[in-house]
C-alpha cells in the first residue's frame, strides 16, 4: 500500500463498518471532513446577505447546518447549479462570491467528536482524486478560491507555501497538494487508504436487525486490492451498511471507437505527451502530434506541445464558431490561453496560409482510422479524406463514470437507466436532499456521478450525505 492506512481498516473483517466512501478527491475529502465530527454552525454574529437566506439562518440559532432542514434551508436560492444543497453550502462557504465579492464565510466549525462515524476512503491514488492525474503546470478553469474545502481557504494555504493565484486562478498541482495537505491538516489520514482500488462490490438481502432509517439496512461487500510499494498486489473485502460512490469521471477517457485506437502510438491522456517530450520520443523535428478534440483537455495539450515547440495538427468535428464549444462560453478577459487556442484554431485551418507556425487545425474532421505505420486517416465536411504522418495521436473527447466494480456496471442507478451513465446527461438517481440513490436504500453518490461538475459545488452532495447519515445515526436504537 502506498501511502496510509486507514485505522478503521483491517484487510478482511466480518465486523460491517458504518460508511465506506470509495474515492479520494474532493468530494470524498469534503465527507471524511464532515464524518469526522466537524459540525458547521452560523457564526452568531454573521449576516448573509441573502435576506431570504438570513432570515430563515436566524430562525434556528445555534442548531448545527447538519440538524436543520437541508430543503428548506435551500428553497429559492439560485446560481450556477441545480442541485438547491450544493447552492446552499457553497451560499454559506462564500456568501457574495457570484457578485465579485469577498464576504467571509458566515460559518464556524465545531469539533463533536462524539458525532464522528467511523469510515474509511479508498482510493486509487493519493488523496485529491482527479487532481493527481492533471498536469501540474495547467491553470484551474475556476477562481483558485472556488476550488477550497471547509474552513481553510486556498489563499490562505498558499501563503503558507508562499505561492499565489495566477490572475486569480491556482495550478492543478498546487491544488493537488492542497487537497494532500488538507487530509493531513484537517486530522483525516486515519481514515484514507490510498492505493486501495475497489474491483468488486456486492449487496444482497437487508439484515434483519435493522439500522437504517427507511427499513433494515442492507449490507454492502466491498472488494478490490491494496497496491504496496512495490506494486504487489493484496486483496482486500470489507462490508458497510452504508455506501458512497464517490469516484467521479476522470478514469475512463471516451474513445472514437475507430480502427487502430489501440495501436502503441494512441494514447487517451494529456500525460502520455508529457511522457514522450520527457522521454523525447517527440521533439521539435518530429512528425507533428495529432491531438483530437475541442474541449478544455485538448486545449490544455495544445498549449503544452506549443511551449515545447512541438508540431501540432488539431483536428475536431465541430464547427469553429459552434456555440456549443467550450471556448464560446469562456470569457475572454479570463481565460486568455483557452481564447489564445481558440483563434488558433479559427485562423490556422489546413486550407489557410500559417500565422501559427507549428500548429494546423482541421475543423470539422473525423478521425476514421489510424494505421500503423503512424498514419491517421480523416474524413472532412464534404466526405473527403485526407492522410497524414504523425509521431503521436492524442485522443482528448471526454472521459465517461467508470462503475464496472457495481452489478451491472451500476446502469440501474442511472436517472435513465436505458442510457449510458452521464454526469452531464444521465448522472445517477439521488435524493436531492441526501443524495442517497432513489434505487438502493444505504447506497449514496456525490460529485460529477449525480450531476456536481465543479469542486464548489461537489461539497453541497457531501453536505446532504453527511446530514442523512447523521441522522440515521441518531435514529439507532440505544
Ligand atoms: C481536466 C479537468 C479540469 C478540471 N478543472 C476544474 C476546475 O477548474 N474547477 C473545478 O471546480 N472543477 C474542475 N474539474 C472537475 C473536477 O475535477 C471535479 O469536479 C472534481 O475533481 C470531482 O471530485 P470527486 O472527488 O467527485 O472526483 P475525482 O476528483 O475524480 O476523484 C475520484 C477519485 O476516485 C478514484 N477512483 C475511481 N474509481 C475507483 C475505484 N474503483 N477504486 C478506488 N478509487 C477509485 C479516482 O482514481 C479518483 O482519484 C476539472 C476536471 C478535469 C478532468
Amino acid at each position: 500500500m502506498s501511502s496510509s492506512r486507514g485505522d478503521h481498516f483491517s484487510a478482511s473483517t466480518l465486523e460491517p463498518l458504518p460508511v465506506i466512501i470509495i474515492g479520494n478527491g474532493p468530494s470524498g475529502i469534503c465527507l471524511s471532513y464532515l464524518l469526522s465530527g466537524h459540525i458547521p454552525y452560523v457564526r452568531p454574529d454573521a449576516v448573509h446577505p441573502h435576506p431570504l437566506l438570513q432570515r430563515k439562518l436566524a430562525e434556528a440559532p445555534g442548531v448545527s447546518i447538519l440538524d436543520q432542514d437541508l430543503d428548506y434551508l435551500s428553497e429559492g436560492l439560485e446560481g450556477r447549479c441545480q442541485s438547491p444543497v450544493a447552492l446552499l453550502f457553497d451560499a454559506l462557504l462564500r456568501p457574495d462570491t457570484d457578485f465579485g465579492g469577498n464576504l467571509e464565510s458566515v460559518l464556524t466549525w465545531r469539533q463533536e467528536k462524539q458525532r464522528a462515524i467511523p469510515h474509511v476512503v479508498l482510493g486509487r491514488n493519493l488523496p485529491g482524486g482527479a487532481w493527481h492525474s492533471m498536469e501540474g503546470s495547467m491553470v484551474t478553469l475556476s477562481q483558485g478560491q472556488w476550488m477550497g474545502l471547509p474552513d481553510l481557504q486556498v489563499k490562505d494555504w498558499l501563503q503558507k507555501k508562499r505561492r499565489g493565484l495566477r490572475n486569480s486562478r491556482a495550478t492543478a498541482g498546487d491544488i493537488a497538494r492542497y487537497y494532500r495537505d488538507y487530509v493531513v491538516k484537517k486530522g483525516l489520514s486515519r481514515n484514507f487508504i490510498s492505493g486501495a482500488v475497489v474491483t468488486n462490490v456486492q449487496w444482497g438481502a437487508p439484515e434483519p436487525s435493522g439500522s437504517g432509517a427507511q427499513g433494515p439496512s442492507p449490507l454492502f461487500q466491498v472488494s478490490g486490492f491494496l497496491t504496496a510499494k512495490d506494486q504487489s498486489r493484496q486483496p482486500f473485502s470489507l462490508w458497510t451498511h452504508n455506501l458512497v460512490l464517490a469516484t467521479g469521471t476522470f478514469d475512463s477517457p471516451a474513445r472514437l471507437g475507430i480502427p487502430g485506437e489501440a495501436l502503441p502510438f494512441v494514447h487517451h491522456d494529456l500525460s502520455a505527451l508529457e511522457a514522450a517530450t520527457r522521454q523525447g520520443v517527440v521533439t521539435p523535428a518530429s512528425d507533428p502530434v495529432l491531438i483530437v478534440g475541442a474541449g478544455l483537455s485538448a486545449a490544455d495539450a495544445v498549449l503544452f506541445a506549443r511551449h515545447y515547440n512541438i508540431p501540432v495538427v488539431h483536428a475536431f468535428r465541430r464547427p469553429v464558431d459552434d456555440p456549443g464549444l467550450v471556448f464560446n462560453q469562456l470569457p475572454k478577459m479570463l481565460y486568455p490561453e483557452y481564447h489564445k487556442v481558440h483563434q488558433m484554431m479559427r485562423e490556422q485551418s489546413f486550407l489557410s496560409p500559417s500565422p501559427y507556425q507549428g500548429y494546423r487545425s482541421l475543423p470539422e474532421h473525423r478521425a476514421l482510422l489510424f494505421k500503423e505505420d503512424s498514419q491517421a486517416v480523416f474524413q472532412d465536411a464534404q466526405g473527403g479524406q485526407q492522410v497524414l504522418g504523425v509521431s503521436l495521436v492524442l485522443v482528448l473527447i471526454g472521459s465517461h463514470p467508470d462503475l464496472s466494480f457495481l452489478p451491472g456496471a451500476g446502469a440501474d442507478l442511472a436517472m435513465d437507466p436505458e442510457q449510458p451513465l452521464s454526469a452531464k446527461r444521465n448522472p445517477i438517481d439521488v435524493d436531492p436532499f441526501t443524495y442517497q440513490s432513489t434505487r438502493q436504500e444505504g447506497l449514496y453518490a456525490v460529485g460529477p456521478l449525480a450531476g456536481d461538475n465543479f469542486v464548489r459545488f461537489v461539497q453541497g452532495g457531501a453536505l446532504a450525505v453527511a446530514s442523512s447519515l447523521l441522522r440515521k445515526e441518531t435514529r439507532k436504537p440505544p
